[in-house]
């Protein structure tokens, strides 16, 4: 567990009052055409880029401090939580696309450090509404592909692999669309079965992934008076995806609870283990009342 735990190095903030949605914000990026041409319609440049329209969560004016954590240590996440409980990609995907559920996610995590900085609140940043949505979707569909790989759940993988009638190419669509043809990876399909789920859903999963490892970079860290490699992410959004990125290459594994339902960090544990410590504790709970009952 020690040698997993130490090839990254990241440390996020959280305000202690939190966040708070402003709904009139206004990103700076918007208040002018990128080719100079002055200042343009703000209402008109939102309609275009939805990225830009607000509402954006700004960190409430009456912060008195921050309180850092590390994504990856569930120890620091206040108030800390079990070892078997869901890793933050996870958690993160199953966010509520609502106003309500993305404030709940970034008043204990801390926003994704992807904020535009704002016209109408001078050196201030806000992260948008629409930016947070997309970053959810663009993750859960592919997690959702990791997992029915892992479960080897074929009659999912039928719906969004489409082999071409040549069976030279294939399309895979599932929140993106990924379209490749054999020249381009002949050694790679060479492998496939004709017909090949797998294959191709792995590709697709390589493709989508690898675009979002670009905010995490190496680097050399003190360790203890030594100069050793870390990985570090520029942002909690890119730590998110080295989370995925490590679930996937199996540094760490997970298995469904088999109460809840939801993944849990299965690293390291006994192979008997399937269900939540929590979801143990409440499940003999229930028993009891139902045996005093
Ligand atoms: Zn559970």
């Amino acid at each position: 567990m020690d040698e997993i735990a130490n090839i990254w190095y990241f440390r996020w903030q959280v305000p202690d009052k939190g966040y708070t949605w402003d709904q009139d914000a206004v990103p700076l990026a918007y208040t002018t055409w990128p080719d100079d041409r002055g200042p343009a319609p703000l209402a008109f440049r939102a309609e275009f880029d939805p990225k830009g329209k607000a509402p954006f969560l700004v960190i409430k004016p009456d912060t008195e401090r921050l309180r850092i954590y590390d994504p990856f240590d569930k120890r620091t996440f206040s108030p800390p939580e079990k070892p078997d409980e869901q890793d933050l990609f996870l958690k993160f995907v199953h966010t509520d696309l609502s106003e309500t559920g993305i404030l709940q996610f970034a008043n204990k995590y801390g926003w994704l450090g992807i904020g535009d900085t704002l016209a109408n609140r001078p050196l201030e940043h806000g992260e948008g509404f629409n930016v947070w949505k997309n970053a959810i979707m663009q993750m859960q569909p592919l997690v959702d592909v990791w997992r029915w790989i892992g479960q080897r759940d074929e009659r999912e993988l039928e719906k969004i692999v489409q082999w071409s009638d040549d069976r030279k190419g294939v399309k895979i669509e599932h929140g993106g669309i990924v379209a490749i043809r054999e020249e381009a990876y002949p050694g790679t399909f060479a492998t496939w079965p004709p017909g090949d789920v797998y294959g191709p859903a792995k590709l697709f999963l390589l493709l989508s992934v690898n675009k979002q490892l670009k905010g995490v970079s190496p680097a050399l860290l003190f360790e203890r008076g030594k100069l050793s490699e870390f990985w570090r992410p520029d942002n909690l959004l890119s730590a998110l995806w080295l989370q995925f990125f490590n679930a996937i290459t199996g540094k760490k594994q997970y298995r469904a609870c088999a109460i809840c339902h939801k993944l849990m960090d299965v690293t390291g544990a006994r192979p008997d283990k399937i269900v939540h410590v929590r979801c143990r504790e409440r499940e003999k709970k229930r028993k009891r009342k139902e045996g005093k009952s």
